[in-house]
């Protein structure tokens, strides 16, 4: 199978690079759009059908502004998160607050902007209620336990330390409305980068039925059900894209079983994908600065883990393309890696590339989600530009490159101490 194209040929980037040295990542206004308003048509029957795009895969305002032109909303886990959301435009229950491990003045924060607040575990209604009252709208994070099983990524979750047990979300809910709230949200994430349609219709079921559960043993209607992010992508070429049509009917049916004849119709289905979203439409282009033999060959890179992390930590695929050579074989196998200390700064390992030369540009697919934003300084490394490909063409810089300055700028050297 055949990778997605990138949506620039070398020349073109050649010029770019001249302007914007490499490395640099760039997305593509066009097939973000695009890939949002298939996501919304793919769930069109269910009223009020929102995605709140998860800010922490791509925290840039350019892209959170398109996204919310799009008709989504972001969800948000801090507070710098929820300031770049209110900065990027959004407002109220546009925003979505799923934290964990949450620091009590974060809740205030959240709630100041009149965010749907989503609760990670009973105990955090009462820090709620003593720093920022109890808002009219609550949302618990519900955690299965043995009734799922986990993938890769977020493992079991059993173990994983996120949302309300099962023996615990009943009692969450109806100490909720004691305390005031009046309106509920239902929220699960149990995989990541998932690629098979069941598993979703399988969670909106679990869902849907603990909605009805909780209407039974409460008479609390949960007004949207909050299937979390995780919606895989195909970073290798083999893979296929998740069906959003198959999981859409596939929920549809289980919506019509369940939660119709319980008289909870309608209620609305959202989601926080952020991967799906912006990942497919951002590629880190960079240069090749070494072409080395050991005792394998390597191909060094400008780019490095700092700029994307997940081959390094998580042993993930990402495709590479070198453009100018797309007609060659892949007669070569190498490592591309970049210049961390670590010998984990690895892009590809094992990689079958035409034949390498210092100077080409290469360019790695699927940086739009989770690459720039896990970015880190350590080893003294500096975090690209992130560059925006516009629908007419142009490129915008929409985040500079870090400078040695902004690496110095937390430090306070000796001699300029201060006594506290
Ligand atoms: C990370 C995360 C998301 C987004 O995950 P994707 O894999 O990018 O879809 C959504 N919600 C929560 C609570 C998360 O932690």
């Amino acid at each position: 199978m055949r990778k997605r194209d990138v949506p620039l040929t070398g020349a073109e980037l050649e010029k770019i690079a001249a302007r914007y040295p490499t490395p640099f990542h760039v997305y593509d206004e066009k097939a973000i759009r695009e890939n949002a308003r298939a996501f919304y048509r793919a769930f069109s029957w269910v009223k009020g059908f929102k995605n709140y795009f998860a800010v922490k895969a791509c925290p840039n305002p350019a892209l959170l502004g398109i996204l919310g032109e799009e008709g989504m909303g972001v969800d948000c886990s801090s507070l710098p998160e929820l300031l770049l959301a209110e900065r990027s435009g959004f407002s109220g229950e546009e925003i979505m607050f799923t934290s964990n491990d949450t620091p009590p003045h974060e809740f205030v924060e959240a709630a100041r902007l009149g965010a749907v607040i989503n609760l990670d575990d009973i105990s955090h209604i009462d820090t709620l209620e003593q720093r920022a009252g109890i808002p009219e709208m609550i949302s618990f994070r519900y955690n299965p336990g043995d009734l799922r099983g986990g993938n890769g990524i977020i493992g079991e979750p059993q173990e994983a330390k996120y949302g309300v047990p099962r023996d615990r979300i009943v009692e969450a809910y109806r100490l909720a409305r004691e305390k005031g709230a009046r309106r509920f949200g239902l929220h699960t994430m149990v995989a990541s980068n998932e690629l098979n349609e069941s598993y979703f219709v399988e969670t909106a079921r679990m869902l849907f039925e603990l909605a009805v559960k909780i209407q039974e043993e409460t008479g609390i209607r949960v007004e949207f059900v909050n299937m979390g992010g995780g919606i895989g992508i195909p970073y290798r070429p083999e893979d296929g894209a998740v069906d959003l049509a198959q999981v859409s009917a596939g929920m549809q049916e289980f919506y019509r079983q369940t939660i119709v004849p319980s008289g909870l119709d309608p209620v609305r289905i959202v989601f926080e994908c952020g991967r799906l979203i912006t990942g497919p439409y951002g590629y880190l282009v960079s240069r090749v600065l070494h072409v080395t033999r050991k005792y394998k060959n390597y191909v060094g890179l400008d780019a490095c883990m700092a700029n994307l992390m997940r081959p390094g930590m998580y042993g993930a695929y990402h495709h590479i393309s070198v453009p100018g050579k797309e007609g060659l074989s892949r007669d070569s196998i190498y490592d591309v890696t970049g210049s961390l200390c670590e010998n984990n700064d690895k892009f590809a390992v094992n990689r079958p590339l035409p034949k390498i030369q210092p100077g080409d540009l290469l360019v790695i697919h699927d940086t739009g989600a989770h690459g720039h934003a896990m970015g880190f300084n350590y080893n003294g490394k500096l975090r690209s530009a992130e560059l925006l490909l516009r629908e007419d063409g142009s490129v915008r810089l929409i985040r500079r490159a870090e400078t040695v300055d902004d690496y110095f700028s937390t430090l306070r050297f000796p001699g300029a101490s201060v006594r506290v």
